[in-house]
């Protein structure tokens, strides 16, 4: 059945978030279906950008505490930005480090292991960074991670079903580290459940926030969840290597961190400059050395944006881009071996798409090469985030037409079915 062209123009022209997308750095020559791995950039975030290397300029060294944003407390100012898209209080949240280094703080500072609790819970799906931090972390306190560190296993290779990790709850574990939404499927787990069960087996839990911050919101806080982190160069478009964040529940306020620094320091005390530390009485405690000042600045701009847009509305706007997608996949692109692996409900779906197809890397180089991009991951699958804030409903027919072409004509296999370095 033949769709048409009509329909998406009509989305869009209805659309209450369309006029961001002119905020943004586009090209008319490109899809960018990619937000999901680096969001583009907007011109508050390079406003913002421009406006912290302005205060270095001005200000040298006083920049630390002088200026709109000053340099000292900006962590804290950009944590309480974050704060509403995950349903926590201002305290409990610092933009610092990045997705790896926080996993290592929060490992280090709540992973106790005692008596016969000396086991960590995590999946087979997971991104590989979150699993190698957990590993080295075992090795440092003398444990072996082939039989510490156990790992969900998923029926199908996509996804993970609730009763199974709460199943593998077992009394020798003290930890849980799992994703949000899975990088590949973009599962979201049913981080309120996994946490209530996981407390009643006195466990701690904690969930990587990188593909649902900016895109799903969160009501940690309510759910009860121990901790956090997450990038921000994802779905939060702070820019390629911006700085990540934590959340720290109330609750653990006290907790020393783990890996010390200055930074972990009550600020009235920082400057005092003792060997012993006080550490802050939130979040901050989990800080370690000096802010990455301009790598944090583009989020002042974009973490505006989002909270003006609304994390509801994105939200809600991105589960209409992607059961549009859905619908145009499976009415244009039947019959031609493309399987969408990523769950169908609202309730399970995050903010991409994901196919799985045996030609996957070469049909990615084949799109890329008409103007679409997408992101591969090893060994069969396209993944294709339409971002609220940025793509129209237009876009994603355009990509169902490219992609029906693509096959149609077989262009694709001019190209190596291969991944590149970057994929
Ligand atoms: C993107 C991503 C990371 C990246 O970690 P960095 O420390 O920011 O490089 C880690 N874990 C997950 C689940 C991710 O999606």
């Amino acid at each position: 059945m033949q769709t048409n062209m009509h329909k998406a123009k009509q989305l869009d022209k209805h659309d209450t978030l369309g006029h961001y997308r002119e905020e943004f750095y586009t090209s008319s020559e490109k899809i960018y279906l990619d937000g999901n791995s680096l969001g583009l950039l907007s011109t508050r975030a390079e406003t913002a950008l421009l406006h912290l290397l302005n205060s270095w300029k001005e200000h040298g060294i006083d920049g630390w505490t002088e200026g709109e944003y000053p340099w000292f407390y900006l962590s804290e100012t950009l944590g309480a930005m974050t704060a509403p898209l995950i349903g926590a209080l201002d305290k409990e949240v610092m933009i610092t480090g990045s997705t790896t280094a926080n996993l290592h703080q929060l490992t280090a500072s709540f992973f106790q292991p005692y008596g016969k609790r000396t086991k960590i819970l995590a999946d087979t799906l997971n991104f590989p960074s979150d699993i190698y931090a957990l590993k080295s972390q075992l090795q440092l306190k003398g444990l072996n991670p082939d039989d510490h560190l156990v790992q969900v296993k998923s029926t199908d290779g996509n996804t993970l079903q609730t009763s199974a990790i709460i199943e593998a709850m077992t009394e020798d574990i003290a930890f849980i580290i799992l994703p949000s939404v899975l990088y590949r499927s973009g599962q979201i787990l049913d981080m309120e459940t996994i946490t209530e069960e996981a407390h009643l087996r006195g466990i701690k839990v904690g969930f990587d926030l990188c593909h649902s911050i900016g895109a799903i919101p969160h009501q940690l806080s309510a759910w009860d969840v121990d901790f956090a982190f997450w990038c921000t160069y994802k779905h939060l478009n702070g820019g390629p290597g911006s700085v990540g964040g934590l959340y720290v529940n109330r609750k653990h306020f006290g907790t020393a961190p783990g890996l010390a620094g200055w930074f972990s320091s009550d600020k009235a005390k920082q400057f005092d400059m003792e060997h012993n530390l006080t550490p802050a009485t939130h979040a901050g405690a989990f800080q370690i050395g000096t802010p990455h000042v301009l790598s944090a600045a583009p989020l002042i701009g974009s973490l505006e944006m989002i909270t003006e847009a609304g994390i509801e509305a994105i939200r809600k706007k991105s589960l209409q881009l992607t059961a549009y997608f859905m619908n145009l996949i499976d009415k244009e692109l039947a019959g031609y071996g493309f399987t969408i692996a990523n769950p169908r409900s609202d309730s399970l779906r995050g903010g991409h798409i994901y196919l799985e197809h045996k030609e996957a890397a070469r049909i990615c180089k084949a799109l890329k090469a008409n103007g679409v991009i997408p992101d591969f991951r090893n060994p069969n699958g396209i993944r294709l985030a339409p971002v609220a804030l940025y793509n129209t409903f237009s876009e994603v027919w355009q990509t169902v037409q490219i992609l029906k072409n693509i096959m149609e004509e077989k262009t694709y296999t001019n190209y190596e079915n291969k991944r590149g370095v970057i994929a």
